[in-house]
């Protein structure tokens, strides 16, 4: 069954390496043929329209990292409006990213704006959301999930869930637990939200994560940065 399978390249990346990257896609599609599952990929804002280019004429959408919590054109500087972003061609944007909450300091009030700003623009937000390892350790997830879910724009979006100890680390959750989470926030959600899971996915792991049925994709960040990779894990 086809699922999403979402790159967040972070903060990495140049134009030379966007352009082999996009290159090297081709080249794969070329040899071995479509992919098994949809696949997104969300370079820097700089690179989207870029990477767009190269990719043209795949299936491959393009997508967002974040966008701002404010609609419309006017004075404020420096902020890239969702339409903007769907101006450029993309069709997804992410939200709430646990190193935006968590660095950035961005507010769950800040994550809901910019559901509402890309939801208007008619472009799909994925909503990442997820515990840090000390509420894990002190059995809060479920409390902050419905924290991190409340109050939420009556809008279609995917939910990414990512507990942050797991991102980056090398830390994968077992399949066990992403089963379990991805059943308790299908119970929160509004039926049919599909629910991602992202947290050290490779593609040594990507199978078995992608064969459960409760995941419908998987959020991928450093493995996304090599073609090669990404490659695997949406042919997984
Ligand atoms: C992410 O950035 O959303 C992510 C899941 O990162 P990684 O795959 O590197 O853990």
């Amino acid at each position: 069954m086809k699922k999403l399978v979402m790159g967040n390249f972070k903060m990495n990346g140049d134009f030379a390496m966007i352009d082999t990257y996009g290159d090297t896609l081709l080249q794969l599609q070329d040899e071995k043929g479509p992919w098994t599952h949809d696949l997104i990929l969300f370079p820097p804002t700089p690179y989207l329209n870029e990477l767009q280019i190269i990719l043209w004429e795949t299936d491959i959408a393009i997508g967002a990292q974040d966008c701002s919590p404010h609609g419309g054109q006017g004075a404020l500087t420096g902020e890239v409006s969702a339409s903007f972003i769907k101006d450029m061609g993309c069709t997804h944007v992410l939200v709430g990213h646990s190193e935006r909450r968590h660095k950035i300091h961005e507010s769950n009030e800040t994550v809901i704006e910019k559901l509402k700003r890309v939801a208007e623009e008619g472009l799909t937000p994925v909503l990442c959301i997820g515990e840090t390892k000390e509420e894990y350790e002190q059995q809060l997830t479920l409390d902050r999930l419905h924290e991190q879910l409340k109050d939420l724009p009556d809008v279609e979006m995917v939910i990414a869930y990512e507990p942050v100890w797991a991102i980056g680390t090398g830390l994968t959750a077992s399949t066990d637990l992403i089963a379990e989470r991805l059943s308790q926030i299908k119970a929160m959600l509004k039926e049919g939200t599909p629910v991602l899971y992202g947290g050290s996915v490779t593609p040594d792991n990507a199978a078995e994560i992608l064969a459960l049925s409760e995941v419908d994709g998987v959020l991928v960040g450093g493995a996304s940065l090599k073609a090669e990779q990404i490659d695997k894990i949406a042919r997984s």
